[in-house]
């Protein structure tokens, strides 16, 4: 950091906004390249409130880059549930997925990015910028910052994209969970698609006795989860209210600032899981920083390897995603329950379990595409897929 103490205010090379998993993923990767780094966050504690649902899958974790503490639990599958009780159960029998606490996850990524040497300043929310500053308000007054390159990770309802007049994602998600006592096999996530008729409701087990159930759609969300939770009984003892950006924003950087995880629309269309794809974006808004400051070129076109970073390693997933998003939309509980026992095929059902992948969908859907079983239902996709390309939905 330069000029303390020069009345000019600080200056870093990289400021990030936001210290969930995000910020503080990219805030870890600038520190490794040797970048001076400073992280702002609005909230007085990392990691709260808690806005998910924790279930990550082994891949995701792993980029977390922490221990285990904040796992509660290990999931080996899924079982899908319709309205009309037709039931999939998928299990691939080997530990696939973890249920974490996301609060203790989210600090404990904080405190690795600033035990490398990232500073961090908390209850400090950023309300303008201007020409390589940013203005903020917090627990030590008003403030100003100067930075070389801004990595925005301040979540789906991103501030510094407001301020920059940004493009945002195509479609936001209401979630809506409760966490609630109830009995259910610890090993298998529920998905209930007819619960949400724009998305899927879902029920992950935190052990026998406690889940978490929740809901996410574009509609009548919160009426549509008192009825789904019905079914569980049980006190409800946590809630979480939260937002799901689904669709990257059509740019993704200018005027020094790169927009990673839910600030720039990165969570993922087929499940809104957000940690896995956010934290790839993290790594790649770092190499980016890092070879602006190097050859001390700031401008847009150099810039713009973030994107050309992100789209060469996600972006055909989250693209398909799109997609099976889209396509979601178009499909009643009739088509569900059809997709449903068609994927129940022995042929059908070892292709999920051998190319199943929570955060890179692409592969799974090309090999289901070649199925038999597939096939038969090729006219109640053909007509989804012709009710998404057209918007008719009668
Ligand atoms: C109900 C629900 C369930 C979910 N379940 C899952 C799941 O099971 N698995 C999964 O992978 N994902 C899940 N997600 C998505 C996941 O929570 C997000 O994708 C993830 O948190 C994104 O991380 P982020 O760091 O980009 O943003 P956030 O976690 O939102 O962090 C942004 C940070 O920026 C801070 N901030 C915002 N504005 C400012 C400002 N002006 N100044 C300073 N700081 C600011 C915020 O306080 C916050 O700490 C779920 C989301 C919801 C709503």
């Amino acid at each position: 950091m330069n000029n303390r103490g020069s009345g000019r205010p600080p200056e870093y090379d990289v400021v990030v906004v936001g210290a969930g998993p995000v910020g503080s993923a990219a805030a870890f990767a600038c520190v490794e390249y040797g970048l001076s780094t400073l992280c702002i966050e609005e909230h007085g504690t990392i990691g709260y409130p808690v806005q998910c649902a924790g279930l990550l899958s082994q891949n995701a974790f792993r980029e977390c880059g922490v221990s285990g503490k904040s796992v509660l639990n290990e999931v080996s599958g899924a079982e899908v549930v319709t309205g009309s009780g037709n039931r999939l159960l998928i299990d691939a029998g080997v530990t696939k997925a973890f249920v974490v606490d996301r609060g203790i996850l989210d600090r404990e990524m904080a405190e690795r990015a600033a035990m490398a040497g990232a500073e961090f300043r908390l209850k400090t929310a950023v309300y303008r910028m201007e020409g390589g500053r940013l203005f903020t308000r917090g627990i030590d007054g008003h403030g100003e910052v100067s930075y070389k390159v801004l990595i925005a990770a301040d979540g789906p309802r991103s501030t510094i994209a407001r301020l920059r007049g940004m493009k945002r994602a195509g479609f936001y998600l209401g979630g809506v969970q409760a966490e609630v006592r109830c009995e259910s096999d610890p090993r298998f996530v529920g998905v209930y698609p007819d619960a949400s008729p724009e998305f899927f409701a879902w029920r992950i087990p935190i052990d026998r006795g406690r889940a978490r159930i929740g809901l996410a759609g574009m509609t009548r969300v919160k009426e549509r989860f008192s009825s789904f939770s019905q079914q569980f009984g049980g006190a409800c003892l946590d809630f979480v209210l939260g937002t799901i950006p689904i669709g990257v924003m059509p740019v993704t950087y200018g005027d020094r600032v790169m927009y990673a995880g839910d600030a720039g629309g990165f969570a993922k269309p087929t499940s809104g899981g957000g940690v896995y794809t956010g934290i790839r974006t993290a790594r790649h808004a770092a190499a980016t920083a890092d070879s602006c400051i190097e050859n001390r070129a700031f401008d847009d076109t150099t810039l713009s390897r973030y994107e050309q970073l992100w789209k060469q390693d996600i972006g055909t997933d989250l693209e398909r995603g799109l997609m099976m998003f889209r396509m979601r939309q178009t499909l009643g509980p009739v088509e569900t329950d059809r997709l449903v026992r068609a994927l129940s095929d022995p042929d059908i059902l070892g292709v999920i379990r051998q190319y199943g992948d929570m955060d890179r969908p692409a592969r799974v859907v090309k090999e289901l595409l070649k199925k038999p079983a597939l096939y038969r239902q090729s006219g109640m996709l053909l007509r989804c897929g012709i009710r998404m390309l057209t918007g008719y939905n009668g």
